[in-house]
């Protein structure tokens, strides 16, 4: 896999330090399978994943194969996806999971 992170996904990282280890084993979880533990989101968010890493709170991201596959490159804000290899997991948030709504 392919590893990407996103601005807004290290500034929230930044801001919420204290589960960085946390973080950090949930999104090697995600690099093995991003399918299999993800969940699809949807509305707002088609396309994005969201992935639990503690109570409430959320990692959303994307993953190339998946994006093309659905024809959701054509909605999500992947906007780089053709420049990606299938196999790029793109690390787009973290945060409450309302945050995922609120947007
Ligand atoms: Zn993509």
């Amino acid at each position: 896999m392919e590893a990407r992170f996103e601005d807004a996904f290290l500034k929230a990282l930044q801001k919420h330090a204290s589960i960085k280890k946390l973080v950090q084993k949930k999104v090697d979880l995600i690099l093995e399978n991003p399918v299999a533990f993800g969940e699809p989101l949807k509305a707002n968010w088609q396309g994005f994943y969201s992935f639990p890493v503690k109570r409430n709170f959320i990692i959303i991201y994307l993953y190339c194969e998946a994006c093309r596959k659905k024809g959701d490159d054509a909605v999500v804000l992947c906007h780089d996806c053709a420049e990606m290899p299938d196999n790029t997991v793109k690390f787009v948030l973290l945060g409450p999971h309302d945050m995922a709504y609120g947007i």
